[in-house]
């Protein structure tokens, strides 16, 4: 079985998905997003090791009576770079009744992509902005194939949480987020929306491959402009996290 380029695990996540859960982060990003707090996973050739699904599910069974509560969430990176590793690690976690889920900016799409959702039982896609122009100078990349991709979600009827980063000056601006909440409101499979303020506790990261942060100087989301975000998807009905 092909072998996962992957970054690392962790046995204790509390913040990709429901419960507590075991995330495996992959390696190899299509996108770089100015705020990416793990742009040590964009290239896939830097992986700090590579295994098999049958290999990440042995480590993650050592979990499985602290999962129990939450599952299992492959991130990255993008883990949809590498689908069929993602798809034979989520069937052998469904296999055991464990809880799965992909963390994705929903970019990539194709019917290997397809076959690994089929193993998914949640969803986190991230949009990073619902203006396409903006959406291209934030991420390096087009937006359509994301809105695309949630079309497929509700088509399948996956359950979906949709993350959205709120960034003073960028995506921190009422008409957006009232064009993003208007958008997700017709989404039936959508559970929950996860506003998350941004922070620059990843630009170290940055600095130490050798980049320059781009959105230096930015400061963090004030509670308030935080609390402003969160309503206005409340507004719309959705479920807010
Ligand atoms: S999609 Fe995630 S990992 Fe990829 S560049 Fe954006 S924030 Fe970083």
């Amino acid at each position: 079985m092909k072998k996962g380029f992957i970054h690392s695990h962790e046995s204790f996540g509390t913040v990709d998905g429901p419960g507590i859960r075991y995330v495996v982060f992959t390696q190899g990003c299509p996108l770089r997003c100015k705020y990416c707090h793990n742009c040590d996973t964009w290239k896939k050739e830097d992986a700090k090791f590579l295994e098999t699904p049958e290999q990440t599910f042995l480590e993650i069974c050592r979990y499985k009576n602290f999962i129990k509560t939450g599952g299992v969430t492959v991130t990255g990176g993008d883990p949809l770079t590498q689908p069929e590793y993602v798809k034979e690690l989520l069937k052998l976690c469904k296999e055991e009744g464990i809880h799965t889920a992909i963390d994705t900016s929903g970019y990539l799409f194709n019917d290997k992509v397809k076959e690994a959702l089929e193993y998914a039982d949640l969803v986190l896609l991230d949009i990073k902005s619902i203006d396409p122009v903006q959406y291209k100078e934030l991420t390096g990349v087009e937006l359509e194939p994301t809105l695309k991709f949630a079309n497929y979600l509700k088509e399948i009827g996956k359950p979906m949480w949709v993350r959205h980063v709120v960034v003073p000056g960028i995506t921190d601006n009422d008409e957006l987020l009232e064009k993003l909440a208007d958008y997700l409101k017709d989404f039936d499979n959508l559970e929950k929306v996860e506003v998350l303020p941004y922070h620059s506790l990843g630009e170290y990261k940055w600095q130490k491959i050798g980049l320059e942060y781009p959105l230096k100087g930015i400061e963090q989301l004030s509670p308030e402009r935080f609390e402003n975000a969160k309503n206005i998807f409340k507004s719309r009905g959705l479920s807010v996290k």
